[in-house]
């Protein structure tokens, strides 16, 4: 399922070159994005970087300074909010207290159609849906916060939109929940086949739940990939900070064909990378590496290129993983993240202990700056 990569594909939505001011501040600066059907799409981004204005502008709440949008080709501005295929879930889902479940759902469907019938079959697929059948007769507050999620979800998907628009809608659930409901939307989003855009600021629901994420920054799209492609091969020390845990050696490059010596510490051995794209001798060049592509050893290894020794400053144990934070000959503090299995000699390993940090030259990338 990639329609991104298929030229063949015509986008569901279409932003292109979409500028929103509120006054002379700039909230979305002239960005473009297409999203496909049956695509599961989430925004991330830092606080105020233009995701629920994002959101507004599909829902019709907002409307672009300038650029248009288009929803299965046709401009979003000539079309009232009312009467655009889309629906959105809010993330404090205002159900009504005095209705049942099963007439919470219905309740769109009543002021479109008069057909109680269609009406009813509707109400009872949308229950098998999101497995509400037994709460039928039940009020919002004689049910959990996870049933009233699904609640939301049914009655936002009961008409059909092409497009449903999902605003943090997890983040009043704990923890446990928060990641079972996860399972459950891509589950009755695949089954309904309808395009989803959610805003999180859990980059872990994002990962888990989307087919692409958007990375955002300041009302533009720094990088738009599948979660695979955003933690692999970020495309800037932003979004590699953004996304999950990761060492940046920052230094000065020389080429050497396709492999690049960073010099990024006075009397530190250098670290060696692979170029995606040419570099500059002298350019300043940043080496991300993932902690958990960093191995970690009380013994010297031998012949290895990437080698770093440094001290123990701190272990975190999260039972399955380990991750030791190791301070190496400039002072910085690099990440060596392993997995607790049993023969693992990081079993030995503790405070203040003089250690060696490795890791190949392609388990991390070259970035600019
Ligand atoms: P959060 O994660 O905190 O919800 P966000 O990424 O959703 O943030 P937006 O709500 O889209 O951010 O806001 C983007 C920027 O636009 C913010 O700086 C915000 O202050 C500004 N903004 C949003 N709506 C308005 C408005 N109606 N008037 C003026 N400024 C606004």
């Amino acid at each position: 399922f990639a329609p991104w990569d298929d030229p063949n594909q015509k986008p569901l939505i279409q932003f292109q070159n979409v500028t929103k001011k509120f006054g002379t501040f700039t909230a979305i600066d002239d960005l473009s994005l297409d999203i496909y059907e049956r695509e599961f799409f989430a925004l991330l981004g830092p606080s105020g970087c233009g995701k629920t204005t994002m959101m507004r502008m599909l829902a019709g709440f907002e409307t672009p300074t300038s650029g248009t949008i288009r929803l299965s080709g046709q401009d979003l501005g000539q079309t009232a909010p009312n009467k655009r295929a889309v629906n959105m879930m809010f993330q404090s889902y205002a159900l009504f207290p005095h209705l049942s479940v099963w007439e919470n759902i219905a309740f769109g469907l009543k002021r479109e159609s008069k057909d109680k019938d269609a009406i009813a079959a509707r109400v009872e697929e949308m229950l098998r849906l999101t497995r509400l059948g037994k709460f039928a007769k039940r009020k919002p507050h004689q049910i959990s916060g996870g049933q009233r999620q699904r609640v939301a979800l049914a009655r936002s998907l009961a008409k059909s939109p092409k497009l449903l628009l999902l605003d943090e809608p997890l983040g009043a659930l704990d923890k446990k929940l928060r990641e079972e409901t996860q399972f459950e939307l891509m589950d009755i989003q695949e089954k309904t086949g309808t395009t989803f855009v959610i805003v999180t600021h859990d980059q872990e629901e994002a990962m888990t739940v989307a087919s692409r994420v958007a990375v955002m920054d300041e009302g533009r799209l720094v990088q738009v990939a599948t979660p695979a492609d955003i933690y692999e091969a970020p495309n800037s020390v932003y979004v590699a900070d953004f996304i999950g845990d990761v060492n940046i050696i920052e230094g000065n490059a020389t080429p050497d064909g396709d492999r690049v010596r960073i010099d990024w510490a006075e009397g530190q051995p250098a670290i060696w990378g692979t170029a995606q794209k040419p570099v500059a001798s002298g350019e300043r060049i940043s080496f991300a590496i993932r902690p958990e592509k960093v191995t970690i050893s009380k013994e010297k290894p031998e012949d290895r290129r990437n080698l770093l020794e440094g001290e123990v400053i701190d272990i975190a144990y999260l039972g399955n993983i380990s991750t030791f934070h190791v301070k190496v000959g400039n002072g910085q503090i690099i990440k060596a993240q392993s997995a607790n299995t049993r023969r693992l000699a990081n079993r030995d390993i503790t405070w203040e202990d003089r250690v060696w940090l490795t890791f190949t030259e392609t388990a991390g990338v070259l970035l600019e700056g």
